[in-house]
């Protein structure tokens, strides 16, 4: 597929592509990650704040040995992502479908902005727009996809179930007790970053009560911009903290990674 020439195959002869083509599948390139925008703070963004807390929360739990399950660091990554993870896979299955169909390159849709509302015409083509602006909101399948592991009440559940598994000794219930706490901070997080698209508050009791925030994480009209500045500044602290903090396990990492170069060892 030539993306510069608008067609299934490129009959231009020349390799290289002049500035202006270049700007065009640029183009195409931004209008599938516009479409890959999906209605929930971003997901790594979560993963990292997530990663942050993990240290504290061990040196919380060492004081506490007795009355908090110990921390698994793989349970609370999981946890952090796994609220995301069912719409992010249909979305790429919506995606997929409207880029083997050419949706992204119709001119219609290139000229969409982040800010205006979708035209219906364009909800019939586009796969991924019926996805995230109907769908989303009336489809049974596509909501409980979205709101089984945003649900403050079925995370709250989860917590006190794992929670008891592991007074009663069962190690999983530890594993379960921080992936839905992960998952919970997660939920909490989104319900106040969104206007008419967060959680469900009271899934699976109420398939339609929202919490209307004044504020968006992607909406223009609703300071997203201010906010996307915000978040991913914070993660940029977040990231180098990290990276601070665990610098003699990552140069050991490295150190490991060398000898065994060294020795011919993979
Ligand atoms: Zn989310």
């Amino acid at each position: 597929m030539c993306f510069a020439h608008n067609d299934n195959v490129c009959s231009v002869k020349n390799t290289s592509l002049p500035i202006s083509q270049i700007f065009q599948a640029a183009t195409v390139v931004s209008t599938c990650v516009r479409a890959c925008y999906t209605p929930q703070m971003q997901t790594y963004s979560h993963a990292i704040l997530t990663a942050a807390l993990n240290r504290p929360l061990k040196k919380w739990r060492a004081r506490n040995p007795e009355r908090i399950p110990p921390v698994q660091t793989g349970a609370l990554m999981l946890g952090s992502i796994l609220p995301d993870v069912l719409l992010i896979a249909i979305s790429g299955i919506a995606i997929a479908s409207d880029f083997a169909r050419g949706v992204f390159r119709d001119p219609r849709f290139t000229q969409l902005t982040p800010d205006t509302p979708t035209p219906t015409e364009l909800l019939d083509l586009s796969m991924t727009m019926r996805l995230f602006d109907v769908w989303f909101f009336e489809n049974r399948w596509i909501i409980s996809a979205q709101n089984i592991f945003h649900s403050p009440l079925i995370l709250t559940t989860l917590i006190i179930v794992g929670y008891q598994l592991w007074r009663r000794g069962q190690k999983r219930g530890a594993a379960l007790f921080w992936i839905a706490c992960a998952a919970l901070l997660h939920s909490l997080i989104d319900i106040p970053l969104h206007t008419n698209d967060g959680p469900l508050l009271l899934f699976p009791f109420n398939w339609t009560y929202r919490y209307f925030s004044p504020l968006s994480y992607w909406d223009p009209n609703y300071y997203g911009r201010e906010w996307s500045i915000f978040e991913h500044g914070l993660d940029v602290v977040l990231l180098v903290w990290l990276g601070w903090s665990n610098r003699g396990w990552l140069r050991s990492r490295i150190g490991r990674k060398n000898d065994s170069l060294e020795l011919g060892v993979d």
